[in-house]
């Protein structure tokens, strides 16, 4: 039985236990005889004729392949061809019934692919193989077949009007829809953006992460033999400033979805509005709380359930609950507990299917993540745990005290695995520190008691709050409660029914009418 893993605020929290297949052993034979092509799919073919990008695998430190860096003259070929698809209706005037059928089979032709789909993302950017068989055989086919199941389920109005008319609207698709995603969950960030707007009958031009382009690319053959029509899915490879920043700014771009950092969705949002005004979506960085209340469960309880908000992935999640708030009358046991449980994991080769951590995405990712945790050393704060590992890419899952609220660790998102630790001793400051971060993404609260409980859930500015529990405990409806980002982590919803409709436009029409009954009244 797979072990659950979902999403929020378009990130996702992989419970990884080992399975029989993760068991496996051969991860290293397969992934030497693995072949990539990273050339872009453009209208249904690979495409040559671009510059060059190094792959580089975190895994052992090795090149992988070389990929396209796709120039503005590649990436304006796939807009053209998306537009071309678009306005021959190919996707579009199919119903949606029988685009969600499409989706619902490239959900299944994941499936069928998930090994492979799997080794491409712990070679390109480190996860451990037990994490990613769960991330692409449960994650992305749930999500891929949430939205193709959503295909049918998204309405217009009806107004009312006087008996003779008919008012009411259409919600169409918004037409090209450029998405340009990162590299922590490669697949399923993919796949959260690709298939809403697939769903809804747009057009899409993916661009994946310089990072991280294979699976994505694969994703686009995929939807192709599951009879996605040519030109309605194009992935193009490339980086931020020339591939990226080229799609962002093509004319007939209709609709940007981004998912990274803050620093660039401010320059995305920006380049977007250059060649014509068109809507954006933005999911973007965070530095989420866990408050730990004095009534809170026992320590040992929720120690391993806070580790796990904080280091899933390795800590690169959106919504990693990186801030903990404790309650000062339980923060001697909670640190004991804490330094038991993080000696639990197991860092090490993510081409090892016992290892729960692995390395991080990069050398650059590393250098930049052990800079924030000596940057922390030198404004006093004090490492309980964790630290440099001697492997490719390697820091252990970090845990930082005696911090507080104007330090750089405390305000800046890591994307890595650093929790640092603060106390309060009131209700009324754990909100404060809580709500003193630029960004809004998600917060866990535990407490036994439901008035707090109720009080943080108003007061806390977060597109998502968590009691007592972490994402594992709601499966289904997760999907649909990840909420809307606030402040510097971006805006518009990516989940539920409210992200199909996000890429629709809304029609008003009015079918006016002469008088209904007889001429003469
Ligand atoms: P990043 O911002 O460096 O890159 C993300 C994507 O944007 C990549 O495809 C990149 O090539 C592209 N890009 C970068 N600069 C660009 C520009 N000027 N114009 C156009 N495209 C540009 O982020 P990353 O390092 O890939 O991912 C880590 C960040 O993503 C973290 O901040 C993390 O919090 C965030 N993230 C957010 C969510 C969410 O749902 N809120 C989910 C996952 C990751």
């Amino acid at each position: 039985m797979s072990s659950p893993a979902l999403m929020t605020e378009g990130c996702f929290l992989p419970m990884v236990n080992l399975e029989p297949e993760a068991m496996q052993t051969g991860w290293r034979g397969r992934a030497a005889a693995l072949s990539w092509d990273g050339r872009p799919l453009i209208g249904g073919t690979r495409r040559e004729g671009t510059g060059a990008m190094a792959i580089w695998s975190p895994v052992h430190g090795g090149l992988l392949y070389e990929a396209a860096l796709c120039s503005a003259d590649m990436v304006d070929q796939a807009v053209v061809d998306a537009h071309r698809a678009c306005e021959r209706g190919v996707w579009s005037d199919l119903s949606p019934r029988a685009r969600g059928m499409i989706l619902l089979r490239l959900a299944e032709l994941i499936v069928e692919n998930h090994e492979e789909l799997a080794l491409r993302d712990t070679l390109e950017m480190g996860k451990p193989i037990a994490s990613a068989l769960v991330d692409i055989r449960d994650l992305a086919p749930t999500l891929c077949r949430h939205y193709a199941e959503a295909a049918d389920k998204i309405y217009g109005d009806v107004a009312g009007s006087d008996a003779a008319s008919l008012a009411f609207s259409l919600r169409e698709p918004r037409g090209v829809v450029a998405a340009i995603a990162p590299w922590n969950y490669p697949l399923p960030n993919a796949v959260i953006k690709v298939m809403p707007a697939l769903a809804v009958g747009n057009c899409v031009v993916l661009k994946p992460s310089e990072l991280t382009p294979g699976s994505a690319l694969r994703l686009g053959e995929l939807a192709l033999e599951a009879g996605v029509p040519p030109g309605v899915l194009n992935v193009i490879p490339g980086d931020g400033v020339t591939t990226g920043a080229a799609l962002a700014r093509h004319p007939l771009v209709d609709m940007v979805t981004f998912t990274g950092s803050t620093q660039a969705g401010r320059a995305i949002m920006a380049t977007a509005s250059q060649s014509r005004i068109r809507p954006v979506i933005l999911e973007c960085g965070g530095k989420s709380p866990q408050i730990v209340f004095a009534d809170a469960p026992a320590s040992d309880l929720v120690a391993p359930r806070i580790l796990g908000e904080a280091f899933a992935n390795q800590g690169q999640l959106c919504v990693a609950r990186s801030r903990l708030l404790v309650h000062a009358s339980r923060k001697a046991d909670l640190m004991a507990a804490l330094e038991r449980e993080v000696r639990q994991y197991a860092v090490g080769d993510p081409l090892e299917p016992a290892t729960t951590f692995g390395p991080l995405a990069g050398q650059r990712q590393c250098e930049r993540v052990l800079g924030h945790i000596a940057g922390a050393l030198r404004d006093g704060a004090r490492m309980v745990a964790g630290g440099p590992v001697d492997r490719p890419c390697g820091v252990a899952p970090t845990i930082l005290d005696d911090v507080s609220q104007g330090m750089a660790i405390v305000r800046d998102e890591v994307f890595g695995p650093v929790l640092t630790v603060q106390s309060f001793e009131s209700t009324e400051e754990a909100i404060g520190l809580a709500n003193g971060s630029s960004y809004g993404l998600a917060a866990t609260v535990w407490t036994a008691h439901y008035p707090t409980a109720q009080t943080l859930v108003r007061r806390l500015k977060t597109g998502h709050v968590t009691v007592n529990g972490t994402v594992e405990s709601y499966e289904g409806p997760g999907m649909s409660l990840a909420g809307e980002p606030r402040g510097d982590s971006g805006f518009g919803s990516e989940t539920g029914l409210d992200s199909l409709r996000s890429y629709t436009a809304i029609k008003g029409v009015v079918l006016a009418g002469g008088p209904c009954r007889s001429a003469d009244r």
